[in-house]
């Protein structure tokens, strides 16, 4: 096993858990109902590499991916297009500010694929380069089937009414849309609001801490599933999916984070964080109550208490 005392290891992830459940700080997102009005959870799930599992609090409560479907979106355009292409696009580079600034980077393009500017760009990549004469069905069903995969063959869902209220919520999103459309962001020929719905409904995926914690397990295994030793990603995918949730993962947090847990994480507003322990495990938090850059309070919390718990930052031994 690659943590051979699971159960101390265990104990280490209860105690943390409780610490953070006391922490009643920060609020739900407010834009859309179907998110402002979600009971405060706090769920915590581990999946090793090697299929070890455990999972403490709201871990089967169902919500909707947001932000975390960006990692996804960018492995599978990845794979299909090369990193080379998608990064003619997109840029590597933190942005420094709010998930969705209308700020472009010195190209003109979108900082990273990690935040809402750029992951629009990956979707419209995902809809528009590969295979163009598949239906918005079958481009949805292919990024969703890939998460399955990753999740070991548990079942995603799809929230009706989040995609709804996220599209008549989503003048800024509309608007990142037409500018980046003005500074000609796009590859030829797409079709920026069709991309920009795609990027919608890919928010609205729903999973559970539980599941998700599969996911990060297989990024962090170098793109096997532990469950099903399937080969979702390539190793390269993972490699570079990983740098930029390191460098870029927590929106304008990501600095500070990379300073104090030194791992790749990623952030939705839902209250998501996923967490990857290279080589050893992946960690989904969920708490729907965010701080003021748009991350789960608890689940920040909860990553850097870990940190001090053990010695897993990568400059911890030097
Ligand atoms: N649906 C959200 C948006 O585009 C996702 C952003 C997020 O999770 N931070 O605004």
């Amino acid at each position: 096993f690659v943590i051979p005392n699971f159960e101390k290891f265990v104990k280490a992830i209860e105690e943390i858990y409780w610490n953070c459940k006391s922490n009643t700080a920060g609020s739900n997102a407010s834009y859309i109902p179907q998110l402002a009005n979600v009971a405060d959870h706090w769920g915590v799930s581990v999946c090793t590499v090697d299929g070890q599992r455990f999972s403490i609090g709201d871990t089967e409560v169902g919500f909707s991916i947001q932000s975390c479907s960006k990692p996804l979106t960018y492995a599978l355009a990845c794979e299909y297009l090369s990193p080379e292409v998608v990064h003619k696009f997109v840029g590597q580079e933190p942005s420094g500010r709010m998930f969705n600034e209308m700020v472009l980077d010195h190209n003109n393009q979108p900082h990273n694929p990690m935040i809402n500017a750029g992951a629009i760009v990956t979707a419209s990549l995902v809809y528009t380069l590969i295979d163009g004469k598949r239906s918005m069905a079958e481009k949805f069903d292919m990024v969703k089937t890939m998460m399955e995969s990753a999740g070991g063959n548990e079942r995603f869902g799809f929230d009706n009414s989040i995609y709804h209220s996220e599209k008549e919520a989503a003048d800024r999103n509309f608007a990142l849309g037409y500018f980046m459309k003005e500074k000609k962001v796009f590859p030829a020929k797409t079709n920026m609001l069709e991309s920009l719905d795609f990027y919608f409904q890919l928010c609205s995926i729903v999973t559970s801490a539980n599941t998700f914690s599969v996911v990060g397990a297989t990024l962090a295994n170098g793109g096997v599933c532990p469950l099903t030793d399937e080969k979702v990603f390539k190793v390269e995918t993972c490699r570079d999916v990983l740098s930029l949730m390191h460098s870029c993962g927590l929106y304008n947090y990501s600095g500070q984070f990379a300073f104090n847990v030194g791992l790749p994480a990623k952030s939705g507003v839902s209250g998501i964080i996923m967490l990857i322990i290279p080589n050893l495990a992946g960690i989904v938090c969920y708490s729907p109550k965010l701080d003021d850059f748009g991350n789960s309070v608890r689940g920040v919390q909860f990553c850097e208490e870990l940190l001090k718990t053990y010695a897993i930052h990568p400059y911890d031994n030097l």
